[in-house]
């Protein structure tokens, strides 16, 4: 079955579109965490982030970034959250690679959080972490 990103972009849902061309879809998300926070994808289906080909993943991320300068630009913004989930473990609800855009405001802003925690890094040898990964990309 069609996410329902594909179905958007095939027509069969409506959306309040930002951007359009060949490869690229930008609509305003539905669910509007601050105003403006828009959404970003490919229009070919990619699953995600990672599963996505440079070229296309470069086509998104430039929208993205136009996208981030506009809102900035003319809804009074001061800063953009730009973030894509991979997976449901990291909270991607639809399996179809696409880019948030979430401007955020010094006031009137409904407080978006992304809070990272800290480990005990003692418990971990992140000399040899850092050369697994280093290795495993350099295969
Ligand atoms: P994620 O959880 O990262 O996969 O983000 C999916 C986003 O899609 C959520 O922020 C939803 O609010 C948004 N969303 C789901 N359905 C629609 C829709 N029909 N139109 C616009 N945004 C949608």
């Amino acid at each position: 079955m069609k996410d329902i990103f594909c179905r958007i972009i095939d027509g069969e849902i409506p959306s309040s579109k930002v951007y359009e061309d060949d490869d690229v879809l930008a609509i305003l998300d539905i669910s509007q965490t601050t105003k403006g926070h828009t959404l970003v994808m490919p229009k070919k289906h990619y699953d995600d982030f990672l599963s996505t080909p440079p070229e296309t993943l470069h086509k998104v991320l430039d929208v993205a970034q136009r996208i981030g300068q506009a809102e900035m630009a003319i809804l009074g913004a001061q800063g953009v959250n730009i973030l894509t989930n991979v997976g449901p473990v990291a909270g991607q609800s639809v399996i179809h690679f696409h880019v948030h855009v979430i401007p955020r405001y010094l006031s009137g802003d409904p407080g978006f959080q992304i809070t990272m925690k800290s480990q005990d890094i003692a418990a971990i040898d992140m000399l040899s972490l850092a050369e697994s990964i280093k290795n495993k990309m350099e295969e």
